[in-house]
């Protein structure tokens, strides 16, 4: 059942008060950091005040919000007025942001209890966290492994139940492949749904808000929190947000899902196609209909993502340049200063991905590089197009392995986007996605399984996802830590 409904139960009931839930998180946050560094900064203080102001709320006889009270963390990609937002990274070091994002205005509209500020690999670039200029997250299920990323900060946290849910962001996979690896909902929804005003831009046509939780359900009340079209984003959808909690019901008949058979081919660690497998073979027991699908141009997604998200992210992290943000080395002149605050102020693979994506852009490489990277990408669209005219959800493996060991992909950066195999047509796209743990390998680590739906179909992830965890009971298992 949904923690989110169970402790807002709570509330109501005065069985227990705002204020004792959050000081039983920042216990358990203060017992568990030393061991796995999901935060980079908690807000013990605000949090408490948060509280205080529900419990006050409900003395006085009045209806509180879906989220009031619940403690929950954001990522540090994520602009959050007078509290640092550092991306990870040396540049941004004592940035402390003078607004809020749309997303953390609304859950303080709602009196969430925001706990802190989640660890990442720095400006989201990364699929481990270790490319953090504020060390590395330890995965919970095993402190030697990686929590995946970039949003690993925010899986680990609500793994290890440091907070009851939290935001991520995903270019290419940041809040799914984390997701998988510790053993959580993660939910990357539709390019437009949530607004990126105030997320720290990476590649701006990829980037989307969303939400991490152990349940479904707790992904779907979140959603509805941070949906809906915003002014302040010019790439926000005018749409209505529908009630997705109305979608957790536990019937998929009639429903298509088709697996992507490129997906089960080789590179793919057995024991994930085994989970993977059984996972569909619930569904097909709940009701659904199962079918192969094939999107034979899936495989291009990761070369022509290295060429759009470096492009996008070169011009982005242009304007960390000593003036406007953060970080400045000082120097005789502006151009020593521009150069040796950027040297000084991105890490290794920041810097190699503001290399990629300037060479691609640049005259005379960018027809052969960036141009012909976006048409690859709307081949890509187009196999998507033609698969959900066959099917209603696409099921495939999040990442084709379970966590990897801290330190082992870090000297080979191909074997690192590797990871991202999976999830990153779907940004290409702009689709919906979720991830969705469907078992364990056999060294116990959670392994995730990713529903794909059509673009503002996040209604069918939702009830795809309920129902079977209503018939598995995958998500109740805790780490040992
Ligand atoms: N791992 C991918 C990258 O490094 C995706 C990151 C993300 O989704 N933010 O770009």
């Amino acid at each position: 059942m949904s923690i989110i409904k169970q402790l807002q139960s709570q509330l109501r009931k005065k069985e227990r008060s705002a204020v004792e839930i959050t000081e039983e998180y920042l216990g358990r946050i203060e017992e568990l950091e030393p061991k796995l560094k999901s935060f980079l900064c908690v807000t013990r203080e605000e949090a408490l005040a948060t509280a205080r102001q529900v419990d006050e709320k409900i003395a006085r006889g009045e209806d509180i919000p879906p989220l009031a009270g619940i403690p929950i963390a954001v990522k540090d990609n994520i602009v959050t007025k007078g509290i640092p937002t550092t991306c990870a990274s040396r540049i941004l070091e004592n940035f402390v942001p003078c607004y809020d994002s749309t997303v953390t205005q609304k859950l303080k509209d709602q009196l969430a209890v925001i706990v802190g500020k989640t660890n990442l690999d720095e400006f989201a670039m990364g699929s481990s966290t270790e490319n953090s200029a504020y060390g590395r997250t330890q995965n919970p299920w095993d402190t030697e492994r990686v929590p995946g990323g970039s949003s690993g900060g925010s899986a680990a946290a609500v793994a290890a139940g440091e907070c009851v849910v939290a935001l991520g962001s995903d270019t290419g996979g940041s809040i799914r492949q984390p997701a998988s690896f510790c053993g959580v909902v993660g939910l990357k929804p539709t390019y437009g749904l949530v607004s990126r005003f105030g997320l720290v831009a990476y590649a701006s046509s990829l980037d989307q808000i969303g939400p991490f939780g152990r349940t479904v359900e707790d992904t779907a009340i979140l959603l509805q929190a941070i949906a809906g079209h915003d002014p302040h984003d010019s790439t926000s959808l005018k749409v209505e947000v529908p009630d997705y909690t109305q979608y957790c019901t536990t019937d998929l008949k009639g429903l298509k899902v088709g697996i992507i058979t490129e997906t089960l081919s080789s590179g793919l660690d057995s024991q994930v196609a085994d989970r993977v497998t059984q996972a569909v073979k619930e569904l097909e027991k709940l009701g659904a209909e199962i079918k192969e699908v094939s999107c034979p141009r899936f495989r291009y997604g990761l070369p022509t993502y290295y060429i759009i998200a470096p492009s996008e992210a070169s011009a982005n992290l242009a304007r960390y340049d000593g003036v406007k943000y953060g970080l400045r080395e000082e120097a005789d002149n502006l151009l020593e200063m521009y150069t040796k605050t950027r040297a000084k102020g991105f890490g290794a693979e920041v810097k190699r991905r503001i290399m990629l994506g300037t060479y691609a852009l640049s005259a005379g490489y960018y027809d052969a590089y960036y141009l012909k990277a976006q048409k690859v990408r709307t081949l890509i669209r187009q196999d998507f197009d033609n698969a959900f005219t066959q099917a209603d959800v696409l099921v495939c493996p999040t990442s084709p392995t379970t966590a990897f060991k801290a330190g082992e992909k870090t000297a080979n950066p191909l074997s690192m986007y590797l990871s991202d195999l999976m999830t990153i047509p779907v940004n290409l796209a702009g689709l919906p996605a979720m991830s969705i743990p469907c078992g364990f390998d056999h060294q116990n680590l959670p392994v995730g399984m990713q529903l794909i739906g059509n673009v503002l179909r996040e209604d069918l992830l939702f009830r795809v996802g309920y129902a079977y965890q209503q018939v598995t009971d995958w998500h109740t298992h805790t780490p040992r830590l």
